[in-house]
C-alpha cells in the first residue's frame, strides 16, 4: 500500500500534533486498508453503517469507523492483523440477535465485523454424523439443508431465522434441546478461528474426543467474541427423529407443570425432545400482539407446557407413550386441558405460541428480560420468590416466565404495570434481586445469553473474584492489547 499523506488540522484551524495527530493519521490509513481489503461489497463506511450498528432491543451501539463483511478466512486475518497493527476495536458479529449488547460497540470508533456473507456449507457427512460451515450460516437454513437427510441438527430457538452459527457459538447457545443434546459446546466437534492479531488457529477436526490439551474449541463457546473471531466450525450431527409426538398442555399452577414435568422425564425417557413451559400472562400478550396465533385448547391454565416426544425407530409406539402421559397427568390433577398435534401444521402451530412469547412481550412496549437459571426443581419457587420480590419493588409489575422446563432456565421478562410506561428508575434493582435470588438457589443469572454489556456488573458483585480474574486471566492471554470486543464479559480496561 502506498504512503498515505496525513494533513490535519484541529476545529480552530491549527494543525493537529503528536499522539492525537498519529492515532487519526493511523484510522485514516487503517479505513483506506480496509476498503482496499474487503473491497466496495465488503466495506461500509460509518455513513452506511445503520443496519449493523444497534443491537437487537436498541438499547447498545455506538457508530463504528466502518463494518467490514469479508468473504474469507484469507480476509478476515486480514482485517485483523490491520486492526490490531493500528490498535482499533473490532467487534465480530453474526445475525445481531444477542441479547446483552454484545455484538456492537460499547465505543465509538472501531470496526463491526460481521460474518454475514461467510455462509456457506460443505455436504453434511453421514459416516461422522458431522457437517463443516462458515460462520455466517443462518442456524435454519443449515436445518433446511439437512431436511431429507437422516441427520439434525439438534439446536432450535426462537431467533433461528436470524442467529448464526458463530453468534450461536459466541453466546453458546441452548434453546430448547439443550437439556438432551447439550449446549452449542456440546455441539461443536472442531473450529477455525482467527486470534486478535489476525494469526489463525485451525482446529477443524472432526472427533468427540480429542484431549490433546486445554479444551481450546470449547473456550470460544460462550467466549462472547472477545476471544476470537470464529470463521469455520466441525458441528456434530445426530440421527433425526423418524415420528414425532406433540401436545399443549393447560395446568393449573407451576407448581403442577414442575412436577408434571418430573413424571415425564421418568416415564418418557430418552425419548423426551423437548418440554417448553409458558404463563397465561405471556399467552396473553402474544395472543394481543401476534395476530397468526391461535388459542387451541377450550381453557386456559395458570401455567402451559409444550411436550414433544421423538423417536428414530418407526417401531417404538411414540403416541401410546404421549397418551398415557397425558392420561395419567389428568388422573393426578395436574393437567386441566390438553391436546394432540394431529398434523404438521398443528405442531408448527402449537410451537409458535411457545417462540412468539418474546415478540408478544416486545410488541406491549419496554420490558426488562432476566435469563435465569434454577435446578430445575425450584422453577415454581423461583417464580413464585420472584413474584413477592417484584411485587415488592413495583406493585403490579406484569411478569412473563417463560423458558426451557427440563433444564431449570427461565427467560423472567418483566412489562411495567398497565397504564405505566416504564420501570419508575427500578431496573437495576429488579435485576439485582432476581439474579441474588438465582444465586442464592445454586443457579445463574446468566443461563443462555451470555454476561454481554448488560450483566458485567452483576457477575463482579455475584461471582467469586477469584473466578472473575481467572476470566480476566484468559482475556489477557489472548488478547493483551484488549483490541477485541472490549467492554464485553469484564469491563473494559479503558486504554
Ligand atoms: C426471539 C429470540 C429468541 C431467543 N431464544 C434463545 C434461546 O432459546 N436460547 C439461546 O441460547 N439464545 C436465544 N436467543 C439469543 C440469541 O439468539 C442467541 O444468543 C444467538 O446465539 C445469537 O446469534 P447471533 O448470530 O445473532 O449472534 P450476535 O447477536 O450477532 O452475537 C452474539 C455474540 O457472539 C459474538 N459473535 C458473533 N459472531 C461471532 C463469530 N463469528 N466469532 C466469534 N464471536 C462471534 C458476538 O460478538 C456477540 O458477543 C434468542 C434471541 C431472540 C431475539
Amino acid at each position: 500500500m502506498a504512503d498515505i499523506e496525513c494533513n490535519f488540522i484541529d476545529g480552530d484551524g491549527r494543525p493537529q500534533l503528536g499522539q492525537d495527530r498519529q492515532h487519526l493519521c493511523g484510522v485514516i490509513m487503517l479505513e483506506r486498508q480496509l476498503a482496499e481489503i474487503l473491497g466496495p461489497k465488503g466495506w461500509s463506511p460509518a455513513a452506511d453503517s445503520a443496519p449493523w450498528s444497534r443491537d437487537w432491543l436498541n438499547r447498545y451501539g455506538e457508530p463504528p469507523l466502518g463494518v467490514a463483511r469479508p468473504i474469507s478466512t484469507a480476509e478476515v486475518a486480514a482485517v485483523m492483523a490491520a486492526t490490531h497493527r493500528a490498535g482499533v476495536a473490532v467487534v465480530p458479529q453474526g445475525g445481531n440477535t444477542g441479547l446483552c449488547g454484545a455484538a456492537v460497540l460499547g465505543r465509538a470508533g472501531g470496526v463491526i465485523l460481521n460474518l454475514s456473507r461467510m455462509a456457506g456449507m460443505e455436504p453434511p457427512d453421514p459416516a461422522g454424523d458431522s457437517v463443516t460451515v462458515q460462520a455466517g450460516l443462518v442456524l435454519a437454513r443449515l436445518h433446511e439443508a439437512l431436511d431429507g437427510t437422516d441427520l439434525m441438527f439438534p439446536m432450535h430457538l426462537g431467533a433461528e431465522g436470524s442467529a448464526q452459527i458463530g453468534g450461536l457459538i459466541g453466546t453458546n447457545a441452548g434453546g430448547s434441546q439443550a437439556f438432551r443434546y447439550g449446549m452449542m459446546q456440546d455441539l461443536v466437534l472442531g473450529l477455525e478461528v482467527v486470534l486478535p492479531d489476525g494469526t489463525v488457529w485451525n482446529g477443524l477436526r472432526g472427533v468427540q474426543k480429542d484431549n490433546a490439551g486445554y479444551q481450546l474449541r470449547k473456550l470460544f463457546c460462550g467466549a462472547e467474541g472477545t476471544l476470537g473471531v470464529v470463521t469455520h466450525a466441525v458441528l456434530r450431527l445426530h440421527p433425526a427423529p423418524r415420528q414425532r409426538a406433540t401436545a399443549l398442555l393447560a395446568l393449573p399452577s407451576f407448581d403442577a407443570a414442575v412436577q408434571y414435568g418430573r413424571l415425564v422425564r421418568a416415564e418418557a425417557g430418552e425419548f423426551l425432545q423437548a418440554m417448553e413451559f409458558f404463563s397465561e400472562t405471556g399467552l396473553a400478550l402474544a395472543l394481543n400482539h401476534v395476530p397468526a396465533l391461535t388459542w387451541p385448547l377450550q381453557s386456559r391454565g395458570i401455567a402451559y407446557l409444550l411436550l414433544e416426544l421423538g423417536a428414530g425407530s418407526p417401531l417404538v409406539p411414540l403416541a401410546d407413550i404421549m397418551t398415557a402421559l397425558l392420561e395419567q397427568g389428568m388422573a393426578q390433577g395436574m393437567i386441566a386441558d390438553g391436546a394432540l398435534a394431529a398434523s404438521g401444521a398443528q405442531r408448527a402451530a402449537f410451537w409458535r405460541l411457545r417462540e412468539e412469547q418474546p415478540e408478544g412481550q416486545r410488541l406491549e412496549g419496554p420490558q426488562l428480560k432476566h435469563d435465569i437459571s434454577v435446578p430445575p426443581a425450584r422453577i415454581a419457587d423461583f417464580i413464585a420468590q420472584g413474584n413477592d420480590l417484584c411485587n415488592g419493588i413495583i406493585p403490579g409489575v406484569r411478569i412473563n416466565p417463560f423458558g426451557h422446563l427440563a433444564d431449570g432456565n427461565i427467560h423472567y421478562n418483566l412489562t411495567p404495570p398497565v397504564g405505566q410506561r416504564d420501570f419508575a428508575g427500578h431496573d437495576a434493582a429488579l435485576g439485582s434481586a432476581l439474579a441474588e435470588l438465582a444465586t442464592g438457589m445454586g443457579g445463574s443469572f446468566a443461563a443462555e445469553h451470555g454476561l454481554g454489556r448488560s450483566k458485567i456488573a452483576l457477575a463482579d458483585a455475584l461471582r467469586p473474584k477469584v473466578e472473575r480474574g481467572l476470566n480476566r486471566r484468559i482475556k489477557t492471554a489472548f488478547d493483551p492489547a484488549d483490541l477485541l470486543n472490549p467492554g464485553v464479559i469484564l469491563a473494559d480496561t479503558d486504554k
